[in-house]
């Protein structure tokens, strides 16, 4: 029988990190444990956000809930799974993260890294995105100053100081740039940001509408030279046929699909449209951000900076040291406290 255990994780951003909708520098998260009789253990982390529905309060309630209802064999992955999504719909993060702590012991009892029980090559995970929040000039100017290391930039817009933002950070690098306005554009001022985003030279424009315009999107799709990507309008699987022909790609975050088997599942039925697959995070530690990076070598782009923004990491795991995501090596996630 499996046990579970569930504690907060109180994480601290090294800058206030500020999206469209607001932002903070203090966040929590719950960090799940799953034991079973032989002595291992299974790590996960739920990343909650308001924005699809859950805060850290619910998420332990879910799963103080469900602790009752653990499969007896850790390795029933897929029934679980399936079984999770029913009693726990609408709690993703907290899904996610019993998701990932049921492959984290299964990679440990087999002695062998979760990428692997995939069949995949950690050489091919691509390099990483590091993000530029919303701030004052002054402030962006020294963070990208201390995002030195780091190739690709990530920059959030969809506020009333867009231009300013996009002049700063082209006065202080040449470093390529890709652009989230998540959710904070019209079709109208995005038609108009277009070619202001070209002479800035970024490469990606990921969620400019909100969710439910995805006609919207495939209006600027059509009007667009650099691939759109869907972020909040594409949660799970079944968002992905009717984004087909409207965006270009698709962004996963297991805090939005809830599992890392419907993760797969969406790069599959991404791949059988032709579209292009990305995966991002949360504001989260190393723990969920290992989560997401074992997947990552079937993916095109890659945006897991969530625990590289934080001033403390409780653990260490998947690195983005220079922009080159790494995975770790040992069983499981590979994730080991700092
Ligand atoms: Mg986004």
């Amino acid at each position: 029988m499996l046990r579970l255990q569930a504690e907060y994780l109180l994480l601290r951003t090294r800058h206030p990190f500020i999206i469209a909708r607001g932002g903070q520098s203090d966040y929590k998260t719950v960090w799940v444990r799953l034991t079973d009789g032989d002595g291992h253990e299974g790590w996960g982390e739920a990343a909650p956000t308001k924005f699809y529905g859950e805060t850290p309060e619910t998420v332990m309630e879910v799963l103080q809930n469900y602790a009752q209802h653990l499969p007896a064999d850790p390795f029933d992955l897929e029934e679980t799974d399936r079984r999770l999504e029913t009693a726990l719909r609408g709690n993703p993060s907290a899904r996610a993260a019993l998701s990932a702590a049921m492959h984290d012991l299964v990679g440990k009892r087999l002695g062998v890294p979760v990428y692997k029980l995939w069949g995949l090559d950690p050489a091919k995970a691509p390099m990483s995105t590091f993000t530029i929040g919303i701030d004052t000039p002054e402030r962006i100017r020294m963070k990208v100053q201390e995002a030195a290391e780091y190739p690709i930039l990530k920059i959030k817009l969809g506020s009333d100081r867009d231009l300013e933002i996009l002049q700063t950070i082209r006065d202080a690098t040449d470093r390529e740039l890709r652009v989230d306005a998540n959710c904070g554009w019209t079709v109208k001022h995005t038609i108009q940001m277009l070619p202001v985003l070209e002479e800035f030279g970024v490469t990606v424009l990921e969620q400019p509408l909100v969710p439910t315009d995805v006609e919207g999107l495939g209006v600027i799709r059509m009007a667009a030279s650099i691939p759109i990507i869907a972020d909040e309008s594409c949660r799970t699987a079944s968002d992905i046929p009717g984004l087909v022909g409207q965006v270009d790609g698709i962004n996963i975050k297991l805090a939005k699909c809830g599992s890392l088997r419907e993760a797969i599942r969406m790069i599959a039925v991404a791949r059988a449209h032709h579209m292009t697959v990305m995966v991002g995070c949360m504001i989260e530690s190393s723990l969920a951000i290992t989560a997401a990076a074992h997947f990552t070598p079937l993916v095109d782009i890659v945006d897991l900076d969530g625990a590289a923004l934080l001033a403390e990491d409780p653990f260490v795991g998947a690195t983005i040291a220079g922009g080159q995501l790494r995975l770790p090596t040992g069983p499981g996630l590979g994730v080991t406290p700092r």
